[in-house]
């Protein structure tokens, strides 16, 4: 049987709600979503590339890599939504384009906060060379291939590197946005490439100027076999639908028959919920 393609997103989905995961990767229905909050953390991400990659963090100063990025945010912006487009969702880009500015601003302010995060954790313990962001993981596993861009590793050629993904949310806990799960897979992922485990886990909460550390040594394992029992069950065709908190948010509504039921067995519409 042919392995199923997972990553930490499709699992997340697909436990959420099995039916929700059809309509996203297999129907292929595509939906608009509030994404404001994922564009302005993927630009302050780009921040963290450019610092690291590209070795600025070391011999920089924020004004210059401000103006860098006052000229650089358009295209990144245009790239990240046809990155967006091809994940399944689109842009709504008349609504967007109106927070054009506010999204600059954003990003501006997110260089003095990723200064202040690196300073505050110590994150320039190891030489730049050992540094890297931006790293395309995989996971070969018994059913499943797992794949994910890895935000941020940091000194990968010594003993004990440390995984970091950046968090631009205004929510500091809470699962939605901050699930350990998504850094297991990137510790299993690292592991599987580069044979070691990281030392140190954490999101880097960039409205917070802080990183939420999680502990890297329970859990790991756990994920990996939660992700076998995903691909089994999409291997089964199993999409059932879990009616529920998850429909609350749930941007296929309008098509979900399980739902609809649900709210008439309830006595109840959409609008007056
Ligand atoms: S409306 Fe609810 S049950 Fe239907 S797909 Fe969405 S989350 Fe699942």
């Amino acid at each position: 049987m042919r392995k199923v393609y997972l990553t930490y997103s499709r699992m997340k989905d697909y436990l959420d709600c099995p039916k929700r995961y059809k309509f996203k990767y297999v129907d292929k229905i595509k939906v608009s979503e509030d994404l404001y909050n994922a564009c302005t953390g993927t630009l302050k991400q780009k921040i963290v590339e450019l610092l690291y990659n590209e070795d600025w963090l070391f011999r920089e100063k924020p004004d210059i890599i401000k103006d860098h990025f006052k000229q650089k945010t358009p295209t990144l912006y245009e790239e990240w939504a046809k990155d967006v487009e091809r994940g399944g969702n689109f842009v709504d880009l008349k609504s967007f384009n109106r927070s054009k500015e506010v999204l600059l601003e954003e990003t501006i302010r997110g260089i003095d906060q990723i200064f202040t995060i690196v300073k505050n954790e110590r994150l320039l313990v190891a030489p730049a060379k050992d540094n890297r962001s931006e790293v395309d993981g995989v996971f070969e596993g018994s059913n499943f291939t797992l794949k994910g861009r890895i935000d941020l590793v940091i000194g990968n050629r010594n003993d004990k590197p440390i995984i970091v993904d950046g968090k631009d949310t205004l929510v500091e806990k809470g699962e939605n946005y901050n699930d350990p799960d998504q850094l297991y897979a990137y510790a299993l992922m690292n592991n599987y490439q580069f044979g070691v485990f990281p030392d140190k886990l954490g999101f880097m909460m960039f409205r917070f100027n802080k990183v939420r550390w999680i502990d890297p040594k329970s859990g790991i394992k756990t994920f990996e076999e939660k992700a076998e029992s995903v691909a089994k069950r999409i291997q089964g065709f199993d999409f059932k639908a879990n009616v529920g908190e998850a429909c609350r948010w749930c941007k296929y509504k309008s098509d979900c028959v399980e739902h609809k039921k649900w709210l008439s067995s309830q006595g109840v519409t959409e609008e007056t919920l």
